[in-house]
């Protein structure tokens, strides 16, 4: 049988055994020796305050990994550490006999996950979701799992298949800096924000390698619209800072030109490097002339951004361009191989069918409509783009995920968001962010604690080993989750009703019907103060005041059909691709008089594609990785108490450590436990002697190998108490 020590197992036996002084003074959580505690379970006792000291304790050391029982805790240190990635100490993780024994690291969790989907006896699929604020360093530490992923992988046996796996990792690894070209951007709390969430699979097992990428709601209404300060995706400005001066003729940017889409140039980050992610395209497969195409038509999309039109003075007259994006139309059209003409009237007229036989009417567009058509096109175009480019990835990578036996999925979505204004966009990132920590209550906390819903009954093992079972007590998302998504009514449904009624809804009565239809749940609040209208969702991590004016709309996405028509007379190979003609589109066009197919709304997809993830995800062992940021400055050595206690509180973090301390995770053989705990148990005795404590042979009888969790624990706490004592007993001879 194995005997079980509360929590108390640490790095420190793998780091060659230490000195049960040093044991001793660990367990005392000595202020000077704080930062060595790397594991926050032994924190005594665990509260948010002391979880916060040990972690400034280790962060001022350059410690920046803790783990957390299940959870490892990683410190953005804004600062480079290489020594801290290097491919040494990659193979150290990977060579060690016992990973998890040594300093905590994203690398040992990363090899857990290659042992565990490698193992020969029960190889199971693998995930490590990776979570915390934007900035925290989510999208670094996926990095350098990949990277990690990419050294250790086996190489298979003969030179050829060792060529072909190399050239693929490289590949893999390629597929960051591409994807975050067009998907990151610079925002207040990360010059390098991704704006789309991205699971990652990897077989890696059977000597098989390959990636699948699957990306998650990429924020296109960042091609046409930019929060003050904040910056469009990092391509646009790696085009206009990198082009050659040949290829600023081709593509119609002057130096110095200016772009409304293009906010902040003066800014140079070092994501700013075309040729990083050229080189990148090029190993990923995608050859010059195809690059340049795709440039061509980033270019386009900047003059059309610097389309404006004048009120009409009549309404049924179009409204006319501004004197200077005469030009810009022109360029915007050649640059997209667009008709121009047919291009400003789809921009300006709108076509309206009605009636049973489906008659076509055109209708002038209001200035306010005319601009909406415009930044509609652009961001159709973008994401259309982005996601061929996911597709090149994947073939590029070997993306089969239907032919893995096993894989492991490293998850980076974007991390939970509360802006002063926060509309669709943080609804569904917020939506993610519950539905992950209801996976980890799910999958950690509730299992932990109870094996069985039906039974509601503690572990059985607990029962076995004669252990008591305290409840801890831990924040249930549930209601969240009802609000947002819940049946029969929720706020999604509510918005997607608003959407379907297809009346002119306005941002009250969104407020009024989403305020009386779900007035009786805990996390739905209201903000008095608020000029405009909105509700607020009480979330895990807080709660977000969201604005209903424009949700609807923005739900709806809708995307008149005359623009997909227009994009689909393109002369330009790459939106010939992007935009292909479909017969049954064609005949869907037709005033047939019958009616199309729903069109899904932005939740509902968005739903859709969360419930798939997590399926995968619950099919999976869970491995967790909590970012955290020690300061929003981005700044090195520098740690706000403020700012890492709401993240903490914010991911239950101390939750997490009473129960995998609770729980029991650690489970030492028997005969371990006895050796490493032995003396101890002596000084205990000797130290309080005339006390309750047996007498030394009575107190051997406590070791025996038929003693049980139950007996030890009274006898650990014991121990416990007499450490002070302890300490000076160790610390004479004898
Ligand atoms: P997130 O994806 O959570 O929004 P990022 O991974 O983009 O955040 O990290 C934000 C920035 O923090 C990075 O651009 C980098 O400068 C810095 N950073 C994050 N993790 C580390 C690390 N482990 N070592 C050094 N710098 C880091
Ligand atoms: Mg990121």
């Amino acid at each position: 049988m194995a005997s079980q020590v509360n929590g108390h197992s640490s790095g420190s036996d793998a780091q060659g055994g230490k000195s049960l002084r040093e044991d001793l003074q660990e367990f005392l959580g000595g202020e000077a020796l704080l930062h060595e505690l790397d594991d926050l379970t032994k924190v005594n006792p665990v509260t948010l305050e002391t979880v916060l000291r040990c972690l400034q304790a280790r962060y001022a050391a350059d410690m920046f990994y803790t783990s957390a029982g299940c959870t490892l805790v990683a410190l953005n240190p804004f600062k480079p550490v290489p020594q801290l990635y290097s491919p040494a100490l990659m193979r150290e993780y990977h060579a060690a006999p016992q990973p998890q024994k040594l300093r905590p690291h994203i690398f040992a969790v990363g090899e857990q996950t290659y042992r565990n989907v490698q193992s020969l006896i029960e190889p199971v699929n693998q995930s490590i979701i990776v979570s915390g604020e934007s900035g925290a360093g989510k999208t670094w530490t996926s990095r350098c799992l990949m990277k990690f992923y990419a050294v250790v992988a086996a190489s298979p046996t003969s030179l050829e298949s060792h060529k072909i796996a190399e050239r693929i990792e490289q590949r893999i690894l390629n597929s960051n800096p591409v994807m975050e070209a067009f998907g990151n951007a610079c925002t207040l709390r990360n010059n390098n924000s991704s704006r789309f969430g991205k699971f990652i699979q990897r077989p890696l097992a059977q000597q098989m390698t390959g990636a699948a990428v699957q990306t998650y709601l990429l924020e296109k209404t960042r091609v046409t619209c930019q929060a003050s300060s904040e910056r469009n995706f990092h391509i646009f400005y790696q085009i206009c800072k990198g082009a050659s001066m040949d290829e600023r003729l081709q593509w119609h940017l002057p130096e110095g030109a200016s772009f409304s889409w293009l906010p902040n140039p003066e800014r140079t980050l070092e994501e700013d490097c075309f040729q990083v992610t050229r080189e990148a395209m090029l190993h990923l497969g995608i050859d010059i002339p195809t690059q340049n195409n795709i440039f061509q038509v980033l270019a386009g999309l900047l003059h059309l951004g610097n389309i404006w039109f004048a009120d009409s003075k009549d309404e049924a007259q179009s409204c006319q361009l501004m004197d200077d994006a005469k030009c810009s139309i022109r360029t915007s059209a050649s640059l997209l191989q667009l008709p121009e003409d047919p291009l400003l009237e789809t921009l300006q007229i709108r076509t309206i069918r009605a009636g049973r036989q489906q008659q076509v009417f055109q209708k002038p567009c209001s200035r306010a409509e005319c601009d909406t058509r415009r930044d509609c096109l652009a961001k159709l175009v973008y994401a259309r783009l982005f996601d061929w480019l996911v597709s090149v990835i994947n073939s590029s990578i070997c993306a089969d995920p239907d032919s893995w036996t096993t894989f492991i999925g490293l998850l980076d979505v974007y991390g939970f968001e509360s802006f002063p204004s926060n509309s669709l966009e943080q609804l569904c990132i917020n939506y993610a962010n519950e539905k992950l920590q209801q996976h980890f209550v799910a999958h950690y906390l509730r299992a932990q604690q109870m094996l069985s819903p039906a039974t509601q009954l503690p572990p059985l093992e607990y029962a076995v080993e004669g252990l008591d079972w305290s409840f801890v007590n831990y924040q249930d998302n549930q209601a969240c989750l009802d609000l947002i998504e819940g049946s029969p009514i929720s706020i999604c449904s509510l918005i997607n009703e608003e959407g379907r009624l297809n009346r002119p809804s306005s941002a009250a009565q969104l407020q009024t019907r989403i305020e009386s239809a779900l007035a009786g749940s805990p996390c739905l609040g209201h903000n008095k103060l608020s000029q405009e209208p909105s509700f607020i969702v009480v979330h895990y991590a807080g709660p977000v005041q969201y604005h209903t004016a424009g949700l609807v709309e923005k739900n709806k996405d809708p995307v008149p059909p005359e623009l997909t028509r227009l994009l689909q007379q393109s002369q330009d190979p790459l939106l010939k691709v992007l935009f292909p003609m479909d017969p049954e589109e064609k005949s869907q066009e037709e005033p047939s008089g019958q009616s199309r197919a729903p069109v899904l709304t932005v939740v509902s997809k968005f739903k859709a594609s969360l419930e798939q993830l997590l399926q995968v995800l619950h099919s999976t062992t869970p491995h967790y990785i909590r970012c955290i940021k020690p300061n929003s400055q981005g700044q090195a050595h520098t740690f706000l108490q403020e700012e890492v206690l709401s993240q903490l509180e914010a991911c239950g973090l101390v939750e997490t450590i009473h129960i995998s301390a609770a729980g029991f995770p650690i489970r030492i053989p028997h005969q371990n436990f006895v050796e490493r705990y032995e003396l101890l148990r002596r000084l205990c005795t000797r130290t309080s002697a005339g006390s309750h404590s047996p007498s030394p042979d009575e107190g051997h009888s406590e070791w025996s190998p038929h003693t049980k969790g139950a007996t030890l624990q009274p006898l650990l706490q014991d121990i416990l108490h007499t450490l002070p004592a302890l300490t000076q007993a160790a610390a004479t001879p004898g």
